[in-house]
């Protein structure tokens, strides 16, 4: 599953350009889909933000391959983004055997509203629409305005205070398109420790995921600045090889287990990633 994939991606020849322009013909060719789905979404005045691997190239990771593109709404407006994106031209997959709605072996969360865009944009494949609470329950409801300067959580793609492009790091602000909504940096690292506080070792499968990304946010950890509860565990887990006095990822498991004994993250999915239980118990997963 994953680690076949992990590989490919670290495999991956570095992306060299010839001038910024052709980096940035590059970015926006790839990022478009996103830019597109965010205007349609704010112009019904569906609050919305980017989330997963593509949030992530503004992070610390921009990948050289199109990943699926996820966004996630209010709860309550979900039927209502779906209309919108419909009307716009995007086709809603309701085909039960679709393998994005598959119960077993699927990476992701099942989402409640999905599109298959290839005939859109030829070099994508999948747009996942969420519920804002199956990934941030912590984040207060927010509006479709640009997020206030001093706002502790959201800001825009286009933010010139984002860091900008470093080879084999983050793609830098995405200046050229219409802006969307994402976590800063920081809240982005917080979102993700937390799913993966929530998800690791259980049967859902989907902690997998929440490594991808953390590993994506430790890539560049400067400019990361976390609430005190997590920011000694990241400064120590973001050290360079040579300082690291224990496991790296030991801080990290110290945490979530303080976390879990203090009932302070929600239940996971109760989905199977191996569709048995027998599977699942004999990888040790947890339900
Ligand atoms: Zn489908």
């Amino acid at each position: 599953m994953y680690y076949a994939k992990y590989m490919l991606h670290r495999d991956d020849p570095p992306r060299e350009f010839a001038s910024e322009e052709a980096r940035m013909k590059a970015l926006n060719h790839q990022v478009r889909p996103a830019a597109d789905v965010a205007r349609i979404l704010d112009k019904v005045q569906v609050p919305n933000i980017l989330w997963g691997t593509m949030a992530a190239y503004l992070v610390g990771d921009w990948r050289h391959y199109n990943e699926d593109i996820q966004f996630l709404v209010l709860d309550d407006l979900i039927q209502t983004a779906s209309n919108a994106l419909f009307a716009a031209g995007f086709t809603t997959c309701t085909d039960p055997g679709c393998d994005v709605v598959k119960t077993v072996k699927n990476d992701y969360l099942i989402p409640p509203v999905h599109f298959h865009i290839q005939a859109l944009y030829p070099e994508h494949d999948v747009l996942r629409l969420y519920p804002k609470s199956s990934h941030l329950w912590w984040l207060p409801d927010f509006g479709t305005s640009t997020p206030a300067a001093d706002d502790p959580h959201l800001m825009l793609s286009n933010d010139p205070r984002l860091p900008p492009y470093k080879p084999e790091g983050m793609s830098g602000p995405w200046t050229e398109l219409y802006p969307i909504k994402i976590l800063n940096r920081s809240s982005f690292t917080e979102a993700v420790l937390l799913l993966c506080f929530r998800d690791f070792d259980h049967a859902n499968g989907l902690y997998f995921q929440w490594l991808d990304l953390i590993n994506a946010a430790k890539m560049h950890p400067e400019g990361i600045t976390l609430r005190p509860k997590f920011q000694a565990m990241w400064e120590e887990f973001t050290l360079p090889k040579e300082q690291l006095r224990r496991r790296r990822w030991e801080p990290v498991v110290e945490l979530m287990k303080e976390m879990r004994a203090n009932n302070e993250l929600p239940p996971p999915p109760r989905i199977n990633w191996f569709g048995t239980v027998e599977g699942a118990e004999r990888a040790r997963a947890w339900f």
